[in-house]
C-alpha cells in the first residue's frame, strides 16, 4: 500500500470518527467500534467508485456511481452498520447494494450478506466487484427489495439503504425476534433514519436516530 493511500485512509478514518462525536447526542453512538474502523481500513472504497468519481474515493461523503444512484458517504455506512450490532455469526439481508460498497463492510463483520438491488446493471456491477475483491460471503441478487429474500430468512439484522415512505412489511417478517433493522424512513420533510429492534409479539420499537438523505426506494405499491 502507498504511503499516499494510508494517508487518505487515515483522514477518512478522522473524518468518520468526527462525524461519530459530533453526533452522539441524537445517534447514541459516540465511538465507532474498531472491528468497524478495521472494516472500513481494509475494503477499498476506490475500487467502488466509477474511475470519473475516483480522484474523491476517499472523501467522507456521497459519490455519483450511475443509473442515477450514489454510493453512501462513509460515516453513514458506519453509523448504520454500527447500528446493526453485528456479530460474526450474523446473517445479514441489504436492500440497495449500489456499488456493493456497504455489502462488502457488512461482509467484514458477519457471517452471510445478502444483497438486493433493483437496477440490474448495478447488480451485476457490484456482484463482479464483489467477487474480484474476493468477497466470498455476499451474494447480490436484482429484484425489488421491498418483498425481502425470503428463502434466506430469517435474519439477524436488515439494513435498507434507499429512503422508504414506510417500513416494508416482508422485511419485518423476516427479521428474526431480537433482530435489528436500520432504515431511513420520509418523514414529509425529509427522512429520519431509525433503528428497530423487534419485539417477541413481532411488532417493532424503534428510534429515530438522524436525518439523512438517501435515493428513493422505488417500486412501491
Ligand atoms: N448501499 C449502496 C448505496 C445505495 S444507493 C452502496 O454502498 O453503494 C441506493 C440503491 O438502492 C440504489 O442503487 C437503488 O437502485 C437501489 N434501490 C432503490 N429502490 C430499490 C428497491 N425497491 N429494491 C432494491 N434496490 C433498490
Amino acid at each position: 500500500m502507498s504511503a499516499e493511500h494510508e494517508r487518505n485512509i487515515e483522514t477518512l478514518i478522522r473524518a468518520v470518527v468526527r462525524d461519530f462525536r459530533e453526533t452522539a447526542r441524537t445517534t447514541g453512538i459516540a465511538v465507532a467500534d474498531p472491528e468497524l474502523i478495521d472494516a472500513l481500513r481494509r475494503v477499498p472504497r476506490d475500487k467502488f467508485v466509477p474511475d470519473s468519481g475516483s480522484g474523491h474515493a476517499w472523501d467522507n461523503r456521497a459519490l455519483p456511481i450511475g443509473h442515477g444512484q450514489t454510493i453512501s458517504q462513509p460515516f453513514v455506512v458506519a453509523l448504520m452498520t454500527q447500528l446493526l450490532e453485528l456479530q460474526p455469526g450474523h446473517r445479514v439481508l441489504e436492500i440497495g447494494t449500489g456499488s456493493g460498497y456497504q455489502a462488502a463492510i457488512l461482509a467484514e463483520l458477519a457471517e452471510e450478506v445478502y444483497s438486493i438491488e433493483v437496477v440490474p446493471e448495478l447488480a451485476a456491477a457490484a456482484s463482479a466487484r464483489l467477487d474480484r475483491l474476493g468477497y466470498r460471503n455476499v451474494q447480490v441478487r436484482t429484484g425489488n427489495g421491498r418483498d425481502g429474500w425470503p428463502e434466506a430468512a430469517p435474519f439477524d439484522a436488515v439494513i435498507v439503504t434507499a429512503g422508504a415512505d414506510s417500513i416494508p412489511k416482508a422485511l419485518v417478517e423476516q427479521l428474526r425476534t431480537g433482530g435489528r433493522l436500520v432504515i431511513p424512513v420520509d418523514t414529509g420533510w425529509g427522512q429520519d433514519l431509525r433503528v428497530c429492534v423487534k419485539e417477541e409479539d413481532g411488532s417493532l420499537r424503534e428510534r429515530s436516530v438522524l436525518p439523512v438523505i438517501f435515493v428513493p426506494l422505488v417500486g412501491g405499491r
